[in-house]
């Protein structure tokens, strides 16, 4: 095994979906780096002029790890907004419209997860065993993604990975139904700590990790209707 083998086999050893596990701390770390090392770096604060600070998830979510590191702390997020604030007041007083970009970060983690998903189904034969025995669960779009490379290389392995995907959304379907049953006046017995994970794990498997890559779908919905409105 490479490599990214070690490092996917890593995130499968975990509990709910791989992949956004795997883009949740890459996310973590590139804001961490820029907050550490690129605060003041030119080719980083251009990225960040182009979208005007960031997409809105982007600009948030760096400060919630600004915030909440004393390693990186305020300064940075006020030295990066102060700028872009200052790009703003200009283009108002100028009269220029300020065009926004799409927001560089989001660009990186849509990259990394196309990567993150080619790598396991390129891997996927070996890894398939420690799948089926461990906690992780795939998200339904990350499911979907790698079921789709997988049809057009390897039926056999696809169908495999259908089949461990239903046994584990049904394994999580039993737990929950055990959770609520524990409700029950009559149930002597507290839940269990699986049982009362399940939840989160139902939610995870269904919509994936709260990232931006996970949103994209409905904004360009949105677009479309808008589209086809003019
Ligand atoms: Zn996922
Ligand atoms: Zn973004």
């Amino acid at each position: 095994m490479d490599l990214i083998g070690i490092y996917l086999r890593e995130a499968i050893q975990e509990s709910g979906c791989p992949v956004c596990r795997i883009l949740k701390k890459y996310e973590e770390d590139i804001i961490g780096q820029i907050l550490y090392e690129h605060v003041n770096t030119p080719s980083v604060r251009e990225k960040f002029a182009e979208s005007l600070g960031l997409c809105t998830y982007h600009a948030w979510k760096m400060k919630e790890i600004a915030y909440s590191n004393p390693l990186y702390g305020g300064l940075g997020v006020a030295i990066i907004y102060e700028h872009m604030l200052s790009i703003y007041i200009n283009s108002l007083k100028s009269g220029k419209n300020l065009e926004e970009k799409k927001c560089y970060l989001c660009d990186l983690v849509e990259i990394k997860e196309q990567h993150t998903i080619e790598a396991l189904a390129d891997r996927l034969s070996e890894l398939i065993e420690e799948y089926k025995d461990s906690e992780a669960i795939l998200c339904k779009k990350h499911y979907e993604e790698l079921i789709s490379i997988l049809k057009k290389r390897n039926s056999g392995l696809a169908e495999e990975l259908r089949k461990i995907q239903i046994e584990k959304l049904e394994r999580t379907k039993d737990l929950m139904r055990a959770f609520i049953e524990k409700f029950d006046y009559r149930s002597k017995e507290a839940p269990t700590e699986r049982e009362a994970t399940s939840v989160l794990k139902a939610i995870e498997s269904l919509k994936g990790l709260p990232l931006e890559v996970n949103f994209v779908k409905k904004r360009k919905q949105r677009r479309f209707f808008l589209g086809n409105r003019d």
